[in-house]
């Protein structure tokens, strides 16, 4: 099959997948989801094992999503006991699309290979296609036989803590389980896709008060930043802290941010245009550093940090908000790592979750031990931190951060979006719902809520 282009369905397919979304969209009662017929296969967003080397020695930057992206059909894996099929009405973009579509920092099909080896469920993920996307929303067509607290028809989102919870270790944080994997990028079949395969300890009720595409890009990102901010296991941040946020309007940091103001801390977000300034301020953040337009140069060259670039910028965030910040929200790692530690306050705490600019970190140790600072690692969250989350945006007192929805078959262009960092907030991607707009069953609230709702969209013009 020529690449990108859709594999030609077989009419029988198109029936059944198209039964599902009509009875979805026609709000069809849970014993007539119940008794849908299963087509063999479905559409997902995967990239190809065969192509895995497309980008060897090319520069992360010129590594091109929309080369490795393709809509293919791919057969529907059998059902373990504990699992569910989710008709997937709409995914997101998350930065690990990125990571999965540049085959950095090494293909997902080594995490494939892994979990194949484990069980015999486990290798049914072990093929020569990943179906990408670690967010999504829609209705549980079938349960396996081990399944209690969900049934077809539920209407739910799907957060990408894939434990196997036999494991002893899984169960204090499920997050230190030996076996914890991110559901879509160290799994397959994933949330960019028709149909996705989880487990139902993924699952969570969709919010109400929002639309597919609404519901279906918070979990991962929504998720991470309460852990990072909110939990015990991350900052557990109190009132009255100060906390730098990196990345203020995207993906984790908008969140970050609502975070930080629900629970009467003072965000100082730091983001690279006057436009996101003037977005993350509609937020309510009344401190934001615009880095491009401040000009911070922390690395003089590739192997020299500039210490007086960290005093400078340090010095920016003691004018805004008169001292240091109690917590750093980081995550772009190795270029602004050095800052981070340095512009800490004394006894304060750098929380990272991740090193999108490079992974080998280098900062200078004299500032964090002379000044009892910590650096603490955080990854994701267990179902209990998930599920608040979730609750949170169900309540509307979280909102999610959608500024543009693609369709399933742009998803290379919306990774790409990402991977160049021209998004803000969240991107969507429509799977079977056939348009924006559609899966709200609480209206009132939205009608209350629609300005912070739109807030991405508002600004995204
Ligand atoms: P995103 O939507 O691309 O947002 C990242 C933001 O970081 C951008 O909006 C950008 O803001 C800022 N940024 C990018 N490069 C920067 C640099 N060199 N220096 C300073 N700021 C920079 O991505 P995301 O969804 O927030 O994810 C961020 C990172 O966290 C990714 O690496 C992702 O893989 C990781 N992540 C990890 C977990 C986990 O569980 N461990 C969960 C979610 C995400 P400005 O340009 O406006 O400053």
């Amino acid at each position: 099959m020529e690449c990108g282009a859709l594999a030609p369905l077989p009419s029988r397919l198109m029936t059944e997948i198209d039964a599902i979304r009509d009875a979805i969209l026609t709000d069809a009662p849970p014993d007539e989801i119940a008794a849908l017929s299963l087509p063999q296969s479905f559409r997902g967003a995967v990239v190809r094992e065969d192509e895995q080397d497309m980008f060897a020695g090319m520069p992360s930057e010129e590594k091109d999503p929309r080369k490795s992206t393709h809509i293919d059909d791919v057969p529907l894996p059998e059902l373990a006991p504990d699992e569910a099929y989710v008709a997937v009405m709409a995914s997101s973009i998350n930065f690990n699309t990125v990571w999965t579509s540049i085959f950095e920092p090494l293909p997902t099909f080594q995490f494939l290979k892994r979990l194949g080896k484990e069980s015999v469920w486990g290798k049914r993920h072990d093929q020569p296609y990943h179906v990408m996307g670690s967010d999504a929303s829609g209705v549980v067509l079938r349960v396996g036989s081990a399944v209690r607290n969900w049934k077809p028809g539920d209407r739910v989102t799907v957060h990408c803590n894939h434990v196997d919870d036999q494991d002893p270790s899984a169960h204090d944080d499920s997050m230190l389980a030996a076996n914890q994997r991110i559901w879509g990028f160290e799994t397959n079949f994933g949330g960019l896709a028709e149909i996705a395969l989880v487990k139902a300890n993924q699952l969570m009720p969709k919010p109400a008060h929002l639309t597919w595409e609404e519901a279906a890009v918070n979990a991962l990102t929504n998720s991470t930043s309460y852990r990072m901010i909110v939990s015990p296991n991350g900052a557990q941040m109190t009132q009255g802290h100060t906390v730098l946020v990196w990345g203020a309007s995207g993906g984790i940091g908008a969140y970050a941010c609502q975070y930080i103001l629900n629970g009467g801390g003072t965000p100082v977000g730091v983001v690279s245009s006057p436009e996101r300034a003037a977005l993350v301020r509609e937020m309510g953040v009344e401190h934001v550093i615009d880095r491009k337009a401040e000009g911070y140069r922390f690395w003089k060259d590739e192997h020299t940090q500039d210490p007086a670039e960290w005093r400078r910028f340090g010095k920016k965030i003691r004018e805004l908000v008169g001292t240091d910040p109690d917590i750093v929200f980081e995550h772009p790692g190795r270029q602004t790592m050095g800052a981070s530690v340095f512009v800490a306050k004394r006894g304060g705490l750098v929380i990272t979750c991740a090193a999108t600019s490079g992974y080998t970190i280098e900062y200078d140790n004299r500032y964090l031990w002379m000044n009892l600072k910590t650096i603490k690692g955080c990854h994701f969250a267990n179902y209990r931190e998930a599920w608040e989350a979730n609750r949170l945006i169900g309540e509307g007192r979280i909102h999610p951060t959608l500024s543009r929805t693609f369709t399933l078959e742009q998803t290379g262009d919306a990774a790409y979006e990402v991977h160049h960092n021209l998004h803000e907030g969240k991107l969507g991607v429509l799977a079977l719902a056939p348009e924006e707009g559609l899966g709200v069953t609480n209206p009132q609230l939205r009608e209350q809520l629609l300005p912070q709702i739109t807030l991405f969209r508002r600004h995204q013009g």
